[in-house]
């Protein structure tokens, strides 16, 4: 098969022929018919991530056909339309056990641990417990946008946040996650603030629903602003850039007793950032992380899509080529584009 390799870390990778994969006994091999372009590929290759070996297949947020089936699997067979959370669970530990797949203990990440869907085909474990059905109605770029910032943000906002309607909830950092968190917050009903220092991105979370947005370059605090926006501090607020700046002000700008939940990715130098302790104390803040989603709880994030509450396509920046994928990837920290880029073509 052809695949996007990389033999060294933050070299450029080229489009090589493979080995087709073949399944696991409790896995399936799936033909990828849309994979997005993520940061977290990007990190990866730049060497971030200690979990990679070299050579390296990037990509985690796919969709498309299983193509093959391990003997073990009983709820999946050939041509079944799928795409899977980026965390797949082993199905045998504690946090599995508990329906807590996107905090296993030992945990598969295609594009990670195992490679992953920059690829004609990608080899998925356990199956049984890690697919998705996708219905008819989704494309294969939708469905690959789903796969890792929509279902973050999903997660963040609905089950770690609890929001509900009639709160507020700001939102730093208006990449495909923030976006997506804007998309989700608003649908429920809450008052989405969204804060960046794109006028573009902002633009959009205001077409998404957002009812307030900040320019962070144009206010003197950001933290100020969105107190008296919000007159006394966000319910809950997500950092989903991954910045200390943006973690610090999405804790500090939150009410009394209110949530912070950290979405974006704090890795290499930023992975211990300072935070207002002290106002956690006083104000009992509370503080979650979001890791991916569980595939058990897609199906409610799927029904939201299919009733027309939620639109992820309206995420979707540029569909190309696996070809093109390597510039996509290796160009990401200089030219990031609004929405989601998803390789539709192999
Ligand atoms: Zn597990
Ligand atoms: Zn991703």
């Amino acid at each position: 098969m052809k695949a996007v390799v990389y033999e060294a870390f933050s070299k450029p990778p080229r489009l090589m022929n493979v080995a087709d994969p073949s399944p696991e006994r409790h896995g399936v091999v799936i033909q990828v018919l849309g994979t997005g372009v993520c940061r977290s590929d990007w990190h990866g290759w730049k060497g971030h991530d200690p979990d990679i070996e070299l050579p390296h297949v990037p990509g985690h947020e796919l969709a498309g056909i299983v193509a093959e089936v391990g003997n073990d699997v009983t709820r999946w067979k050939v041509g079944d339309r799928v795409t899977v959370p980026f965390v797949g669970g082993c199905g045998a530990c504690a946090q599995c056990n508990s329906g807590n797949q996107q905090v296993c203990h030992t945990q598969f990440q295609p594009g990670f641990t195992h490679w992953g869907s920059f690829a004609e085909y990608v080899g998925i474990h356990q199956a049984d417990l890690n697919l998705v059905a996708l219905p008819e109605s989704m494309d294969f770029a939708t469905a690959a946008s789903l796969g890792c910032r929509f279902a973050t943000s999903f997660r963040a906002i609905v089950d770690q946040g609890n929001v509900s309607a009639g709160q507020w909830v700001a939102v730093h950092g208006c990449g495909g996650v923030g976006l997506s968190a804007v998309m989700i917050a608003q649908a429920i009903g809450a008052n989405v603030i969204a804060i960046d220092i794109s006028q573009e991105k902002l633009d959009l979370a205001r077409a998404l629903g957002a009812v307030a947005t900040l320019n962070a370059q144009c206010v003197a605090d950001v933290t100020e602003a969105v107190l008296e926006i919000t007159q006394g501090g966000a319910h809950v607020s997500l950092d989903a850039l991954g910045h200390p700046t943006t973690c610090f002000n999405s804790i500090n700008n939150l009410r009394r007793r209110g949530k912070h939940v950290q979405v974006g990715l704090m890795l290499a130098d930023h992975a211990t950032p300072a935070i207002p302790m002290s106002k956690v104390i006083a104000h009992e803040l509370e503080i979650y992380g979001s890791h991916g989603m569980q595939a058990h709880r897609y199906g409610a994030m799927i029904e939201m899509i299919t009733s027309g509450k939620l639109a992820p396509e309206k995420l979707v920046g540029k569909t190309i080529s696996l070809a093109q994928s390597i510039d996509a990837l290796t160009n990401m920290d200089r030219f990031e584009t609004a929405g989601v880029t998803v390789i539709t073509e192999f």
